[in-house]
């Protein structure tokens, strides 16, 4: 039996096109900023997101507690969504390398508006923590994948210049959110200082993730990078799976899209299950009657994989490796559960 496995994104096994732009890439030592592949991918990205400069990591979390680290850093407080990755999934490491705080700010669909911002900031009386940070989620993964429209960012955006504050945008998932919108990254990360991207998820890569704002900005991000043991040296093998997903895999996310709205149409014509508002992206939240982890259990008998996120919550995700026909399948499946 095959297995269909919708648990995350990040499944994604390399396919032979990139295993091959891998096994070709031209390399050197990164740490002295001499691998021609890892700097040419930096250049593609900081050039997709219009920033001045890029860097290279090993993961999305380093990207975002590099920026919490250089945009926050000691008694700096961060404002943020309550659902953000930062506060869930990113093992508290502003507060415990970075040194700030969080504050998690509700909005609907995982977005920040003014109106929620503007009574979080932080007067000027001395016992405060300072507010240093605005931090975004593009597209927001525990609100189901979903995207800010560009007045939303706008509005955002003009707030956080009004109140000099810079922006830090975690778009893990930027790429969902541009093929969503039709919006270019470049657009999106407008209304960011700084930008983290990962290739990691739909995309395809194996590993990394890249940072982007200004020169200034991202020569010290690259001194972070290096104390926090990120360093990599002949990281262009890495780098030039990046350079060949964001050439090749792009333009399919419109696929996996697809296929998510397949999968909520199918959930909602179960007994067990409700997806409240149909999915934006690859993200599907289901509300199930049944316990999650027996619904898990039973999919899971069926060669279908997802996530249990809550008593009475699941959640399936589309990626490259999962195919239409493997997603007819999946509702088929679903179809079947009771
Ligand atoms: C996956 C993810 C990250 C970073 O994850 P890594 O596994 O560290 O690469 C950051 N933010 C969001 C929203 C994510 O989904």
């Amino acid at each position: 039996m095959d297995v269909i496995d919708l648990r995350s994104d990040t499944l994604t096994k390399p396919t032979p096109a990139v295993r091959e732009a891998m096994a070709k890439a031209e390399v050197g030592d990164d740490v002295y900023g001499e691998d021609p592949t890892v700097n040419k991918l930096q250049d593609v990205v900081a050039e997709l997101v219009d920033k001045e400069a890029a860097l290279f990591l090993p993961s999305g979390s380093m990207g975002n507690l590099i920026s919490l680290y250089l945009h926050a850093g000691r008694g700096g407080e961060v404002l943020a969504h309550r659902d953000s990755h930062i506060l869930h999934y990113e093992l508290a490491s502003g507060s415990a390398i970075a040194g700030c705080q969080i504050l998690g700010l509700p909005g609907h669909r995982g977005v920040l508006t003014p109106e929620v911002l503007e009574p979080a900031l932080r007067g000027p009386i001395y016992y405060n923590a300072r507010t240093k940070l605005v931090e975004l989620e593009n597209t927001g993964n525990l609100a189901g994948g979903t995207c800010y429209s560009m007045s939303e960012l706008e509005a955002l955006g003009a707030w956080a210049r009004s109140k000099n504050l810079p922006v830090h945008l975690d778009g893990a998932r930027l790429w969902n959110a541009s093929t969503a919108t039709g919006l270019s990254p470049a657009a999106l990360s407008a209304v960011a200082d700084t930008v983290t991207v990962c290739l990691s998820k739909g995309l395809g890569a194996p590993v990394g993730s890249v940072l982007a704002g200004t020169k200034v900005f991202i020569a010290e991000a690259r001194r972070v990078r290096k104390m926090l043991g990120g360093g990599m040296r002949q990281a262009g093998i890495l780098a030039a799976a990046g350079l060949f997903v964001l050439e090749n895999h792009r333009e399919r996310m419109a696929d996996d899209h697809e296929h998510a709205r397949l999968l909520a149409v199918a959930l909602n014509s179960t007994s067990w299950a409700r997806v409240a508002t149909l999915p934006e992206t690859n993200i599907v939240f289901a509300d199930t009657t049944l316990a999650a982890h027996v619904i898990v259990t039973k999919l899971q008998s069926q060669g279908v994989l997802c996530s249990a996120m809550g008593e009475n919550k699941v959640r399936f995700v589309t990626h490259l490796d999962v195919g239409r026909s493997a997603i007819d399948r999946a509702c088929e499946i679903l179809a079947k559960i009771s």
